[in-house]
């Protein structure tokens, strides 16, 4: 059972898992006989370079295989020769342990001015190419710059910048990615289904993520499970081959940090702890995961270029999770249990750093980011529970964050509240939360316009709030809209108040410029994860969500 990798091992391109780029290149050149003298193939260890080699000497040896075609027999002589490494015309040379020139000399370049015996092409498969030495590259590189019209060369590496750009020069070059979750999960699945096994889809998805893009490492963890268990595979067994991590446990403790539950936390971690769980490789899972979430809030493409998958079940499950995470409390949480993680060799007590850790982020005790930028500055002002808290800034009465003076000091209507309107400045700010809730009762959009306003003076009565944006003010300059504003104003503060809107282009909208905790507000927030994320990127997309916010409708093509 210990050799489902060779069992297994695809025999044609449809079987070879991934790597889609190369296979439609290849196939392509085997269809119209255009194939080259030389490949080189680059990537990860187990990803299937030498798979694909053989299938591609297969393929262009198989006596059966028609023009058109790009895949093998797998039933005439030449290809069952080739399937059970018989045959004396496919050369496959391990060059870690043949790294001389003579091994180059007498194996390759003698072998190839004999023409093949029995298949149309003699190949030679190099594998770890980058272990020759020089004077064997040099050896080698002749042949491959003429080789007889009958030979072929395969070089595989995992090291190509050892390789001299010579002999790169001189060879179609194809790089191999690792091979996702999904799609190895997907070839285990068809294994156990060939072999009579019944295993937990959870069991292949943590073999594949234990693999690490590696199908044959995939393959083989999956014949020990088997060896130890027989047909019927339990967690238990499973437990016995690959360590576990049990990312159901991680995803469970961000979400008691989530809720500032620190005591859930710490028990979790005592426990896991007892059933001899690894804490490092604990945190790496949890460091793991928030990175994956911070990945998706800055920009879910990110996620797929960079970020580790997870298999189907925990995709959905972090997916929940991460509504209850906002940006910048993530970025908080990451390098709090980093330091956590460096902490833990040192201590005495080897939990006791991410029970530190994990206390204090319930609490909201947790140090400033090292390196604020301006959001961090802003954030500064406020009490490190709200700055830090992120979750729970929509349950607190918003603070207005810069004196009104200092914002705009040169501002033509800056006015301090010792002037002698009837409601002056401090009044104005006391109730503002209560303007932008009671306007959301009236207009929806309308309560966006206003949250990424500043009420920055009033004078007689005349409060002026200034944008950043033409067309929010343009928005507030419509009669019906003023009149909306004019009447809330009126009902909030007790006197009737009138507003001009001007432009302020520097003018900067703290991020908790929300109306305090209502359940409404709390739904709408939840109810759009993904607007939520791209709230977050206060940058390039600012402009564009205050849009979406204020007219509605989505992105069909950031590009
Ligand atoms: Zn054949």
């Amino acid at each position: 059972m210990a050799t489902l990798y060779r069992k297994y091992r695809p025999q044609n391109f449809k079987e070879v898992v991934n790597q889609n780029h190369i296979k439609i290149t290849l196939e392509n050149e085997i269809k119209t006989g255009k194939t080259a003298h030389a490949y080189l193939f680059c990537g990860p260890r187990g990803v299937g370079k030498t798979t694909m080699a053989r299938v591609i000497v297969k393929t262009i040896n198989c006596l059966k295989r028609k023009a058109a075609d790009s895949d093998p027999c797998n039933e005439c002589e030449i290809c069952k020769d080739i399937t059970a490494g018989r045959s004396l015309d496919i050369i496959e040379m391990d060059a870690a342990s043949h790294t001389g020139v003579e091994n180059v000399r007498e194996n390759i370049i003698a072998s190839a001015r004999v023409a093949p015996s029995r298949c149309k092409y003699k190949v030679f498969i190099i594998d770890e190419a980058h272990m020759l030495s020089i004077s064997a590259f040099n050896a080698l590189l002749k042949i491959i710059e003429e080789p007889p019209a009958y030979v072929m060369f395969i070089l595989c590496t995992t090291e190509v910048h050892k390789v001299p750009t010579t002999i790169i020069s001189r060879c179609q070059r194809f790089d191999f990615k690792r091979i996702g979750v999904n799609d190895i999960v997907k070839k285990l699945n068809y294994i156990i289904k060939n072999e009579g096994i019944k295993i937990d889809r959870s069991i292949l998805e943590s073999i594949a993520r234990q693999s690490g893009g590696h199908m044959r490492d995939a393959e083989s963890l999956l014949g020990q499970i088997v060896a130890i268990g027989g047909k019927e595979i339990t967690q238990e067994e499973a437990d016995l081959v690959i360590p576990r991590n049990d990312l159901n446990e991680v995803i469970n403790f961000i979400d008691f940090l989530i809720k500032k539950d620190s005591a859930s936390c710490i028990k979790l971690i005592n426990k896991l702890m007892d059933e001899g769980m690894d804490l490092k490789m604990f945190l790496n899972d949890l460091i793991e995961i928030l990175r994956k979430i911070m990945l998706t809030k800055i920009n879910p493409a990110l996620t797929q270029k960079f970020g580790l998958e997870l298999g189907e079940g925990l995709e959905i499950k972090v997916g929940e999770i991460s509504s209850g995470l906002n940006l910048e409390h993530l970025l908080v949480v990451i390098e709090r249990f980093m330091k956590a993680r460096n902490e833990i060799k040192g201590s005495f007590i080897t939990q006791l750093p991410v029970e530190l850790a994990a206390a204090e982020l319930c609490m909201g005790v947790s140090a400033p980011r090292a390196n604020p930028g301006n959001n961090e500055i802003r954030n500064s002002k406020l009490p490190a529970r709200q700055a830090l808290a992120g979750g729970e800034i929509r349950n607190n009465v918003p603070v207005v964050n810069q004196p009104i003076q200092a914002s705009s000091p040169a501002g033509p209507t800056a006015i301090s509240a010792a002037n002698s309107g009837k409601v002056d400045q401090d009044a104005v700010l006391a109730k503002w939360s209560e303007v932008l809730i009671r306007i959301k009762q009236h207009n929806h959009s309308l309560s966006f316009i206003l949250r990424v306003c500043k009420p920055i003076g009033i004078s007689n009565n005349e409060l002026t709030i200034a944008f950043k944006y033409k067309f929010h003010k343009n928005r507030v300059d419509e009669r019906a809209i003023k009149d909306i504003i004019e009447k809330v104003l009126r009902e909030v503060y007790g006197a009737p108040i009138t507003i001009s809107a001007i432009i302020d282009e520097n003018l900067e909208i703290a991020d908790n410029n929300m109306p305090p905790g209502n359940g409404a507000v709390q739904n709408d927030r939840q109810a759009k994860p993904a607007e939520d994320g791209k709230q977050e990127n206060k940058g390039q997309d600012n402009l564009v969500d205050s849009l979406l916010k204020t007219f509605g409708g989505k992105v069909v093509d950031s590009k």
